[in-house]
């Protein structure tokens, strides 16, 4: 059985964390310990552990996933300036919460894409 991380609560607001964005598929809000100016967390609704249990029927969702990514970076102000999206999967990838969620990071110089 899957099971529930705290992303769920806070997708269906039990535990108050403001949201930034949410739709019938998609909710976004910020991470509780952002490692850049601007890090946002957007997530499914639906919970989907890793990106390894993705299947067809979830394609829409994270296409939306995207473009809400592209609003939130807008409205950051840091479209122009540059960003960048993270799905972490499983441990090697650095994943701590088994749902999947897109990391947007900004409003400051990222440097290099990852560090070994
Ligand atoms: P991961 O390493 O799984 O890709 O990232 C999980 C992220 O979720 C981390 O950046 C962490 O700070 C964030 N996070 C964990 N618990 C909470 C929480 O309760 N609220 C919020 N807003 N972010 C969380």
């Amino acid at each position: 059985m899957t099971e529930e991380t705290i992303f769920s609560k806070i997708i269906r607001q039990e535990i108050p964390t403001p949201l930034l964005y949410q739709d019938d598929l998609v909710s976004a809000f910020r991470d509780i310990a952002p490692r850049v100016d601007s890090h946002i967390l957007i997530v499914p609704n639906k919970l989907i552990p890793t990106i390894n249990d993705v299947s067809q029927e979830d394609e829409l969702t994270l296409g939306r996933m995207i473009t809400v990514a592209k609003k939130l970076a807008k409205e950051e102000g840091i479209d122009e300036s540059g960003y960048r999206l993270i799905i972490n999967c499983n441990s090697d990838g650095g994943q701590e919460v088994y749902h999947i969620h897109m990391h947007l990071l900004g409003g400051q110089p990222l440097g290099a894409m990852l560090s070994v």
